[in-house]
């Protein structure tokens, strides 16, 4: 590994790094699957990444025709992470089982480990005998989205796809490693003016958020509209405000702390409601809502827009869900990907059916949307919102971080670059976006 990362260093060409044998074992973040029943009976706060997420080191697998090896340079914690490191809501490694059901290149993926993570910037080492749009030493990042080709149902949008997974969370051989194997159809180019762990930050995030604002697919987000975004300055959310205002949107910033609505403003977010400080109660108790509370809510959002969201960007889930619902503009559109706070969600239909509202679920990206958003990043039109890195050996502190919602935007994880900053390449780019807004979120 010292040699393919000293050549990487030292800019080989794609024929020096091919010519490197790879080593026979690599460093991973892994859970065990003898480990899966460890937090049970414990309450969600309580199960704890550091105690599951542990670095191994695991043999390089076989690769298939149309994948590709990649050394990752740097890589992201994802809540999907935080999921499989608390076994919740089910253990990850029934997945793994389906997945190897499939086909004889599948079977690999069915191992009593799991090696996690779902984001990645680094270089190509080898691709399989039927790639053609990629080489040994392409700079790349990776989406997450795992799907089959030759399955018919994946040819409209590939997220409808029946076999569709997500690449560190219901496959094997992730991100959060020295090595990957992924599928040449998730390789994109790295954006040249960003460091490796600026670059490894976006894909699943940026990704998601432009699918649900932007795309066909989603909100369909139009000039103008009010857009309610919970968790402004998380994952999702932290791009999700740059897609609006882009799109010459307003948004409206929901966050729990002052220093979290002071980044919003930076970013140009004028309407921002501290949660935590407003105080809400949605819910009375864990069976009845307080609609008096969404009340509330929906006039502190007026007071700050003058009108109610045309949009509302949805993932918290069950604490936040009937709120979302019931604020959202006659005709308006609730778009949701997750449910962090619980996933039985309730609303008042009434005010749903009798105000002709849409919801429309959202999940990751197909392959050309995660390519447009990446395009974005590349162009400078969309930043990064790395706020700080731990290297691979902190991996469970770095979920644990995410679980305890400790950081604002994306933490990275360095995996072989040694240091931060190393991997640009388009300095004049870089300049003309400004380490003012590429680091933004940095603490
Ligand atoms: P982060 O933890 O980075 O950010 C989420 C933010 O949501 C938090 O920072 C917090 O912001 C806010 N939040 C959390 N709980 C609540 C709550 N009970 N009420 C109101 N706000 C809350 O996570 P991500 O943005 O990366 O992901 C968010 C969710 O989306 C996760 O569940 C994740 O699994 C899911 N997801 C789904 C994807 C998909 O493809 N389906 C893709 C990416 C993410 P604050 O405290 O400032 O209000």
């Amino acid at each position: 590994m010292d040699r393919i990362l000293e050549a990487i260093n030292n800019g080989a060409v794609g024929e020096q790094l091919a010519a490197i044998p790879l080593p026979g074992t690599y460093r991973a973040a892994v859970l065990q699957k003898a480990d899966a029943g460890m937090f049970t009976g414990m309450a969600s706060r309580d199960k704890d990444p550091r105690k599951s997420l542990k670095l191994h080191e695991v043999p390089v697998p076989e690769l298939a025709p149309d994948e590709a090896i990649v050394a990752v340079m740097a890589s992201s914690i994802n809540f999907n992470t935080v999921w499989s490191a608390i076994f919740e809501p089910v253990s990850t490694f029934a997945s793994l089982g389906r997945l190897a059901r499939e086909s004889t290149w599948a079977k690999r993926h069915d191992l009593p480990y799991h090696i996690v993570g779902s984001d990645g910037s680094g270089v190509i080492l080898r691709v399989g005998s039927a790639v053609r749009n990629w080489k040994p030493g392409d700079r790349v990042t990776i989406h997450c989205n795992h799907v089959d080709d030759q399955d018919p149902s994946a040819h409209d949008d590939s997220m409808l796809g029946a076999n569709q997974r997500i690449w560190g969370y219901e496959t094997n051989f992730g991100g959060l490693a020295d090595l990957t194997v992924v599928k040449a159809n998730q390789l994109m180019p790295k954006p040249a003016h960003l460091s490796w762990e600026e670059a490894s930050v976006n894909a699943l995030c940026n990704s998601t958020s432009y699918r649900m604002l932007v795309s066909q697919n989603g909100a369909r987000m139009k000039q103008g509209d009010v857009v309610l975004i919970w968790g402004a300055t998380g994952g999702i959310g932290a791009y999700a405000v740059q897609y609006v205002l882009n799109g010459g949107g307003i948004p409206v910033g929901v966050v729990s702390s002052p220093e979290k609505a002071r980044i919003l403003h930076e970013m140009g977010c004028e309407a921002v409601i501290d949660r935590s400080k407003a105080g809400y109660q949605f819910w009375n108790d864990d069976e009845t809502h307080n609609e008096g509370e969404w009340r509330r809510f929906g006039g502190d959002i007026r007071a700050l827009v003058g009108e109610d969201p045309d949009i509302v960007f949805e993932h918290p889930g069950r604490s936040t869900f009937g709120a979302s619902m019931y604020v959202a503009k006659k005709g308006g559109t609730v778009v949701t990907c997750a449910a962090t706070s619980g996933f039985m969600m309730e609303f008042d239909n009434r005010y749903f059916w009798m105000r002709l509202k849409r919801l429309v679920g959202s999940h990751f990206a197909n392959y050309r949307e995660a390519y447009e958003a990446n395009r974005l990043i590349a162009k400078g039109m969309i930043d990064p919102v790395l706020s700080r890195t731990f290297t691979l050996d902190q991996v469970g502190e770095a979920a644990h971080q995410v679980h305890g919602n400790m950081h604002e935007g994306k933490i990275g994880v360095l995996c072989l670059a040694e240091k931060e900053g190393e991997g640009v390449t388009d300095h004049g780019l870089r300049a003309k976006v400004g380490e003012a807004r590429l680091r933004r979120f940095r603490r």
